[in-house]
């Protein structure tokens, strides 16, 4: 599916809920967030035939996000009904990871082509201020138990700030040194609370990872067909990549769309352009097919994280998006 500008779309976001058990400091508040009442949360069932409408224009991969994904019960269901029912070619989950370990067997029996774990903090105090929750022991364990399944790609995220800058050379030695992982700089972006913290550009992160284990290779054929940008540290086996909005900008090869948890066609990351589709589910596939093509069509070119009075255009917080 192609948008007014060329760019081919055929990787969608589906944010599965809005709940999460974690409230990273830059995501989500303590309290306060009112969630998308169960009735108005897309059932598995809607979301595969929404999913084969996709694929059939053109929709290959799908990443299951949030909120947290595995708050929400069963979600094997919903992977084997995207993949055998939909015809969605690959479908990832991003995660926290605190409940990864005992819902991989059946995710991965479904048919789960690749998990990337959240991850902000080389130990349990700095995770603890970042999330406001326990449970950095259990997202270590997770990500033992992800590289367990040889067939699953797994990657970490990592999103550097004030907060977290001494911890991410400790985290780089620990994660990829001598694993065959890949921890992945994700730019902090205004959006949601992210505009009360304060980002590391992936300017900054080089240079202190550099300062500590030498120059960076890009590799350059390592190419995940995503806005990542991947590089090799000297002596380690492990992967280093940058996400970077704020300072690489890639609207111009924007290839994705997102679906929030109550049904809303999202063709932006930071506008609310788009189209609700929850209430056309009883049109026929044709109907809503013509409905998302025209949301497509008119896809923002691109952020513009500079602009005051855009970033007020949607006032969804990073966990009501999916990230
Ligand atoms: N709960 C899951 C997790 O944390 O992986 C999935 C949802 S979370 C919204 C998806 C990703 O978005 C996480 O890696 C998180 O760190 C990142 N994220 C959240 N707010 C962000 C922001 N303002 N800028 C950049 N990344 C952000
Ligand atoms: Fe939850 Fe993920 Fe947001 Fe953290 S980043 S609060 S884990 S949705």
């Amino acid at each position: 599916m192609l948008d007014s500008l060329g760019r081919n779309i055929n990787y969608m976001r589906v944010s599965v809920t809005d709940k999460c058990n974690l409230r990273c400091v830059y995501c989500m508040p303590e309290n306060g967030v009112e969630h998308v009442e169960h009735r108005d949360l897309l059932s598995y069932e809607e979301i595969i035939r929404l999913g084969s409408v996709f694929a059939g224009l053109g929709v290959s991969r799908m990443r299951l996000t949030g909120g947290e994904p595995l708050v929400r019960k069963n979600l094997e269901i919903l992977v084997r009904g995207l993949k055998q029912d939909a015809g969605i070619k690959n479908v990832y989950i991003t995660t926290n990871g605190l409940l990864l370990p005992e819902q991989l067997p059946g995710l991965v029996e479904a048919g789960l082509d690749g998990v990337n774990i959240s991850i902000d903090a080389a130990d349990a105090a700095l995770f603890k201020k970042i999330t406001r929750r326990d449970g950095f022991e259990k997202v270590i364990y997770a990500i033992g138990a992800a590289m367990s399944y040889p067939g699953l790609e797994v990657k970490l995220n990592c999103v550097p700030t004030a907060q977290n800058e001494r911890q991410l050379v400790t985290m780089a030695s620990r994660f990829v040194r001598n694993t065959n992982l890949t921890l992945r700089f994700i730019e902090l972006m205004p959006v949601g609370l992210g505009k009360e913290n304060v980002g590391k550009s992936e300017a900054e992160v080089r240079r202190l990872l550099e300062d500590a284990f030498g120059p960076m290779t890009p590799l350059d054929s390592y190419d995940s067909g995503g806005p990542c940008r991947y590089c090799s540290l000297p002596g380690f086996t492990g992967r280093i990549g940058f996400i970077s909005p704020m300072t690489h900008k890639f609207c111009a090869e924007c290839n994705r769309i997102r679906l929030t948890a109550n049904g809303f066609l999202k063709t932006c990351l930071q506008y609310n352009k788009g189209v609700d589709l929850k209430p056309f589910l009883s049109k026929s596939d044709a109907e809503i097919e013509e409905m998302i093509a025209n949301a497509v069509a008119d896809k923002p070119d691109g952020h513009n994280f500079t602009n005051a009075e855009d970033l007020l255009s949607d006032k969804r917080i990073m966990s009501q998006i999916g990230g």
